[in-house]
């Protein structure tokens, strides 16, 4: 049982738009916000096509009315006040970027009631670094998804040392009644459980690759035959994305992590192989 009723998703990007369509799939009412009327109207469109794959991918109940109901279950808004006058959660989901990220919070805070919790979904910024800007640290918390919330369906949920546990607890509730898996986290770690275990398992990979010590295929094989893993790390950057994995890794000044990113720029990025998405990373996969 959760007590939250209406929520409110701020960006209707990659994963707004996935996090509010999940959501107004679970039965609740939605607004979705973004910045202007035009983003709006493309929101409209990632929406359509969000319950076209809930269909596709065999989503239980969404063919047979579930996808219709949760576009129903969706309102739109560019007006941040309209937007959050009511809404028993914000979920923060803009672009990853501390200084946006802090503009929204200080509008927040003047623009919702008092009853409003914030959520947000950064990836790699710690809440306690937004919690400030909120005006009600006790009612805000890291609420994280995963790319494909319907398939990846995490939900790390993280509090800073202001959260008050209550609040804790609603989340958990609400990621419960939202089709989640509430991952529950003790204390405030940056990239949360999935990404301290997946980012240095990969750069372990990825340094295999660039010291000569074995190709991909035999690494993966490794993986999949010594743990009974169903993919090994490369097969897992094509699924990623050759580019957030170039990204992270050209982030880092750490000369094999820079070595890394050298080698997917020059053989891969730079000819438009990207992984799963385009049909080529390490791998080939059939054209969609
Ligand atoms: P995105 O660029 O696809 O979407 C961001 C959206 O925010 C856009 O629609 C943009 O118009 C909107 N926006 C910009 N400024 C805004 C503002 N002031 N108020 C409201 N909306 C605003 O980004 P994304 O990939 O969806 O990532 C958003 C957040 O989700 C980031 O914090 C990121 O770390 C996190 N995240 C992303 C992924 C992923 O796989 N993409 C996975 C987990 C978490």
């Amino acid at each position: 049982m959760t007590t939250i009723k209406k929520v409110t998703v701020l960006g209707t990007g990659v994963l707004g738009s996935q996090i509010a369509f999940q959501t107004a799939f679970h039965g609740f009412s939605v607004i979705a916000y973004d910045i202007n009327s035009e983003i709006i109207e493309r929101a409209k469109a990632r929406f359509a096509g969000l319950a076209q794959t809930y269909i596709d991918e065999k989503v239980a109940g969404a063919a047979d009315g579930g996808s219709a109901a949760a576009l129903a279950n969706i309102s739109y808004s560019f007006e941040l006040g309209a937007a959050v006058k009511d809404a028993d959660l914000v979920i923060e989901v803009v672009p990853e970027n501390l200084e946006v990220k802090l503009e929204v919070y200080t509008e927040l805070a003047k623009l919702a009631p008092p009853k409003t919790i914030f959520a947000t979904n950064s990836s790699t910024l710690l809440p306690s670094a937004m919690k400030d800007a909120t005006g009600r640290p006790d009612r805000f918390i890291a609420l994280h998804y995963a790319n494909r919330v319907w398939v990846h369906n995490t939900a790390e949920i993280m509090g800073t040392s202001a959260t008050a546990p209550a609040v804790f607890q609603t989340i958990v509730d609400f990621a419960t009644a939202t089709g989640m898996v509430p991952i529950e986290i003790k204390k405030e770690h940056a990239g949360y459980l999935l990404n301290s275990l997946l980012v240095p398992f990969l750069s372990a990979a990825g340094d295999l690759l660039v010291d000569g010590i074995a190709e991909p295929e035999m690494v993966d094989k490794t993986w999949r035959i010594g743990t009974g893993a169903p993919l090994g790390p490369f097969q897992i950057f094509d699924i990623v994305g050759l580019k957030t994995a170039y990204n992270i890794a050209a982030m880092n000044p750490d000369p094999k992590r820079q070595a890394f990113a050298k080698l997917l720029k020059e053989s891969y990025l730079d000819q438009g192989k990207l992984g799963t998405s385009t049909g080529e990373g390490f791998y080939s996969y059939p054209k969609k």
